[in-house]
């Protein structure tokens, strides 16, 4: 199949359409640890292709892959305009065995800070013990050329980061790798394909928490990292070193789930921008960040970069904890749980529930105030989200 097909079209035949087994029309789970050969000389010419490189997913063994996984790769490059995907057990497993993938002896990475919080962990807890450096700084190119010395190699970004929802200037982030020979690594899962294309806009590497909206049911953990065939093979050596590959079952429920992707993600939009400008002006609210909104720091390169801005809102209430915990506790319809993207509405107090275990100082310093809350909107009907909203603040 073109590229000429959409993202709708993308996300339910992919490119290159191949036969199914059986000619089953959904994709059947093939779920096996082991794949056989009929006989010696069959062994000898699969090796031969594969030390000739001939073979990237040998049906083999299923540390290497398998085939329920293959067709929902095949669908996600295709969705994302990238050569090449490889599906991780979970988002976390892809962000880190990318790292760990590029990453060079003595090397040094730049991370934008406002992270998602494990990602930040990996940097501070675990790098350093490798003799790894890092540096997190503001995200924006500025403050990046200023961190970059002789060992960087990576640029690590996210788009939109989480929970402020910041948007970095992707041009201006490729101009200054390019210009130093840095490889672009982006967390784009705020964002999803249907929303931003970085891989157009020059980036290496991108990475989703297919968990967010890709699957968009909440009910799989997965991981996908996109890019040209050379990384992603590089990449491809590690998974099958290590495993962390995504099970038969979880690729077919994620392949289930993008057959709906961009019907899904025009609806996150519209209640996003719908939800975030009733919040805005309401008088139990003190503050919003949402990249749709003008009064958002990065609405210009928001707007300048992206389709639409997803169903994540984050929020202050004019309040303390009391008043935090009771508007949470009279939501009916938001459930209290980290996450976002899925079918049902969330909600997330981002003190106690992402940041309890840091210290109050460094919590307050990054403005994780008790007061903070975090709404990743579900597929239910936007007005009656407002209306439970409405009902929960004016309980307060
Ligand atoms: N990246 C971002 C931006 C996330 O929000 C998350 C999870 O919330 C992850 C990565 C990790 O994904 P997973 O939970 O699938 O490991």
């Amino acid at each position: 199949m073109s590229k000429k097909f959409k993202i709708a079209t993308l996300s339910v035949h992919g490119e290159n359409r191949k036969p199914k087994a059986y000619h089953a029309v959904s994709t059947p789970i093939v779920q096996t640890s082991n794949y056989y050969f009929d006989k010696s000389s069959d062994v000898a010419d699969f090796m031969k292709l594969k030390a000739e490189g001939k073979v990237l997913r040998e049906h083999e063994y299923g540390r290497y892959g398998n085939p329920t996984q293959e067709e929902c790769e095949r669908k996600l490059s295709a969705i994302e305009g990238a050569e090449k995907a490889i599906l991780f057990s979970s988002g976390m497993s892809a962000v880190i065995l990318t790292i760990l993938t590029f990453v060079r002896k003595d090397g040094h990475i730049i991370f934008t800070n406002d992270c998602y919080r494990q990602t930040r962990d990996f940097a501070v807890n675990f790098l350093p013990k490798f003799g790894i450096e890092f540096s997190l700084v503001e995200p924006n190119s500025n403050a990046i050329s200023k961190e970059i010395k002789d060992n960087t190699n990576i640029i690590f970004t996210e788009l939109p980061t989480n929970p402020y929802l910041r948007v970095i200037d992707i041009n201006s982030v490729v101009e200054t790798a390019k210009k130093h020979n840095l490889t672009t690594i982006i967390d784009a899962t705020m964002a999803t394909p249907y929303n931003i294309k970085p891989i157009e806009l020059g980036i290496d590497i991108v990475i989703h928490s297919a968990t967010k909206y890709l699957g968009g049911h909440n009910d799989l953990l997965a991981g996908v990292v996109l890019g040209r065939q050379e990384l992603i093979n590089e990449l491809y050596k590690t998974q099958r070193m290590i495993g962390s590959i995504a099970d038969p079952f979880t690729c077919f429920l994620l392949e289930r789930g993008l057959k709906t992707f961009a019907i899904r993600m025009e609806h996150h939009n519209q209640a996003g921008m719908k939800v975030a400008k009733m919040l805005e002006s309401h008088p139990k609210i003190e503050k919003v960040w949402y990249p749709g909104l003008r009064s958002h720091p990065d609405h210009h390169l928001a707007v300048k970069q992206m389709k639409g801005f997803g169903s994540v809102v984050t929020f202050l209430i004019k309040g303390g904890y009391k008043e935090t915990c009771k508007f949470i506790d009279s939501l009916k319809l938001f459930i209290i749980t980290p996450s976002l993207g899925g079918s049902e509405s969330l909600v997330t107090q981002m003190a106690t529930m992402s940041f309890f275990d840091y210290p109050e100082h460094y919590r307050k310093a990054i403005g994780m105030t008790d007061n903070l809350v975090r709404i990743a909107l579900g597929l239910e009907d936007s007005d009656d989200l407002i209306n439970d909203l409405s009902q929960a603040l004016d309980k307060i």
